[in-house]
């Protein structure tokens, strides 16, 4: 048996906003940028001081009031800021306490978030905290070697480049070319082709480049990102290629060259016993290069660095079982003790820690558009009319028996029969389906036994739940009776990987929280895709098939739709922004910069408008000029012939050209 843990349990007591944050478990993985406030909205703490607060339903409410809609991205630099401190602190505390004296740099890999915002938000970070940028791509490189001009300073010369990936002549050739200029860029070898290049430019241009090359450890990465490692990943170079290149490099006098040793064992580790392993296995192998003369600095641990995405501390692939510090430590305790009883000075050790750096900076805010809900309590006067009158209706067909059979199982459920009560009413539902499909029902009599069966599903779990406990055979039913929420974002577009690889995010509604969530629900975007729905959602035991969300209270009026709800998704940072794609032409949301002012009041620091109609159709090849010209014509010939007014005629090109011009997005 389970035990239940959703909102019956809760029933008795006051309901408080404490409550709610326990629900959502809010302290676990908020890790204190995120709370909840006394008039019951969830709060960001961009630095983690709780005097420090920004209210979410109250920027939302202001973004409002300023013509921006949800959905919304809020960015917040703040906490980008804070974790970079963070990180570094991680390290020098572990350095210090171990009496480490090779130093430590964090790169940013720019694949995770290449957003302008955050890559110079790092960049300007980069000198003070001795951190860096890394490029994966020739586009990627052409950005970061504009980032680190922009740094100015000592970060032009100080700040560490490295570019990962396949590299071409042309790719080499620049790099070297900007080592020349005065950069600190290490090209990371990931093929044998790659180092010749290397060494035929650096002799063509003069120039002594840093050099590193990345190795196919035989410890296995663990989880999603299993094949980044390993000696059949796709990346990296064998170890007899190692000694080769140590050969190689001998030979065109460029040993010394050979700076930085780089190995990347997959992302979102969850366990940290594989660092541990694979960091054992790579300081070996830096000592023993060291020991053939190489003239190596850099020992590159890779990214990896997960983020606690359901606050449970653990080891599975939505969490991590350690903290930053106790990754410092461990990183730092295998290094120096490899590299002291191998007579080895201590490595300045780099870490590509993306998706920690980034993952905690960015939320998603989205509205909810309505819902889609089976009544609990079914409208028994009028179940009980609909089957009078098909009695009474000639003598062709009769009320079915599994009708009465659900409509008798409904009326006479009590604690004590909850399993027969199940079993009755599922038969008697199968039985009814059958019939209707043998042309044996009417339309009516079908609606009366499938509302008679979800009002039993409810009634059971009602009683079940006042029993304190869910009997196995019932656990799929809070699921199958759960609300659907319709929800104004596309999940391809602001959480893709929610889609592609069942990554959990945490969401919670951003408001009411003082108030007991009532329902159960499932959510669901506004893409026409049936895989646009979320269906598992974070909790500290185990992922969750639904999620308590408040009541929607109707506005008052015919189609007036309800009251605004909005829902926060939370730690979408990495990755996320750039993997999103256009399905169903949905672009990218708009993005807010908040940050807190000195009176500890948030302000608008930046404003990035989401894409218009006009910029996805562009994208895929319409020109809107186009378009706009066909449809005048055709309105125009509907206005001659009378199908419109020339004022209808005029309101729907209005339209036409103000959606272009609009939000992809609903603007209610
Ligand atoms: C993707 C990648 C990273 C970043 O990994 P995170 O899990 O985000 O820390 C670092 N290094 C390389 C080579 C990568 O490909």
């Amino acid at each position: 048996m389970a035990t239940i843990t959703t909102r019956s349990a809760f029933i008795h007591g006051q309901w408080s906003t404490a409550d709610s944050a326990q629900l959502y478990g809010i302290p676990d993985w908020g890790k204190g940028y995120v709370g909840v406030n006394s008039l019951g909205n969830v709060t960001v703490m961009p630095t983690k001081e709780p005097g420090k607060q920004v209210d979410l339903a109250e920027v939302i409410q202001g973004l409002k009031d300023r013509g921006i809609h949800t959905p919304v991205l809020l960015r917040f630099n703040d906490i980008l800021n804070h974790r970079l401190r963070e990180i570094r602190k991680a390290f020098d505390d572990a350095m210090k306490e171990q009496s480490y004296t090779g130093g430590y740099s964090c790169v940013y890999p720019i694949k995770v978030n290449q957003q302008r915002h955050i890559c110079e938000q790092i960049a300007s970070l980069a000198v003070e905290l001795d951190f860096g940028l890394e490029a994966g791509s020739k586009p990627e490189l052409l950005a970061v070697l504009g980032l680190s001009a922009s740094a100015g300073g000592p970060g032009v010369n100080g700040m560490p480049i490295i570019c990962n990936g396949f590299k071409d002549d042309e790719f080499i050739e620049t790099v070297t070319l900007a080592t020349k200029l005065g950069r600190n860029i290490i090209p990371v070898v990931e093929k044998w082709t790659e180092l010749e290049l290397i060494v035929k430019h650096a002799k063509q241009y003069g120039i002594r480049p840093k050099i590193g090359l990345r190795v196919k450890l035989s410890s296995k990465g663990a989880g999603r990102w299993e094949s980044s490692a390993g000696v059949r990943s796709k990346f990296g170079l064998f170890v007899s290629e190692l000694l080769q290149a140590v050969e190689y490099l001998k030979k065109h006098d460029m040993l010394d060259c050979l700076n930085l040793l780089h190995c990347h064992v997959g992302s979102q580790l969850y366990d940290i016993r594989v660092f541990k392993n694979a960091v054992n296995e790579l300081s070996h192998i830096y000592c023993e290069l060291v020991r053939l003369g190489a003239g190596l600095q850099y020992l590159d641990i890779g990214g990896g660095m997960g983020v606690d995405y359901d606050g449970s501390q653990s080891a599975w692939s939505s969490s991590i079982n350690y903290t930053v510090a106790e990754y410092a430590q461990d990183v730092v305790y295998r290094i120096k003790s490899v590299c002291d009883s191998a007579k080895v000075a201590h490595p300045r050790i780099v870490s590509e820690s993306g998706r920690a750096m980034v993952a905690y900076g960015s939320v998603l805010i989205m509205d909810v558009l309505g819902s889609s809900k089976f009544e609990a309590s079914p409208d028994l006067v009028n179940i009980e009319k609909l089957i009078k009158e098909e009695a009474s209706n000639g003598n062709e067909r009769e009320v079915p028996q599994p009708v009465l059979d659900l409509l008798d199982a409904y009326k006479n459920l009590t604690e004590r029969n909850l399993m027969e009560a199940y079993h009755d009413a599922t038969q008697a539902r199968d039985e009814a389906m059958s019939l209707f499909g043998l042309g044996y029902m009417s339309l009516p009599m079908r609606s009366v036994a499938e509302q008679l069966f979800w009002a039993i599903g409810h009634k059971l779990l009602e009683k079940a739940a006042k029993k304190g406990e869910l009997p196995d055979e019932f656990e799929n039913l809070p699921e199958l009776l759960s609300d659907i929420y319709f929800c104004n974002f596309s999940l391809f577009q602001s959480m893709p990987d929610s889609w592609a690889i069942d990554q959990l995010f945490p969401i919670c509604p951003i408001h009411r929280l003082g108030e007991q969530p009532m329902r159960q629900a499932i959510l669901a975007d506004i893409t026409c895709d049936s895989d646009g729905k979320i269906d598992h959602f974070v909790d500290k035991r185990e992922d969750k098939k639904t999620l308590e969300l408040h009541d929607l209270r109707d506005l008052p009026g015919e189609g007036k739709g309800c009251e605004p709800y909005y829902l926060g998704v939370f730690l979408l940072g990495a990755y996320q922004e750039i993997l999103g794609d256009l399905h169903n032409l949905l672009g990218d949301t708009h993005a807010v910069h908040i940050s807190i002012d000195d009176q500890g009041e948030w302000e608008i620091e930046d404003v990035i408008e989401g894409d218009t109609v006009e910029e996805v159709l562009k994208y895929v090849q319409y020109d809107p000029e186009d378009l706009k010209r066909a449809m005048r014509k055709d309105i125009e010939a509907a206005c001659k012939q009378g199908r419109l007014t020339l004022i209808e005629g005029k309101s729907l090109l209005k339209y036409y050209d103000d959606g272009l011009e609009g939000y992809t997005y609903l603007e209610g």
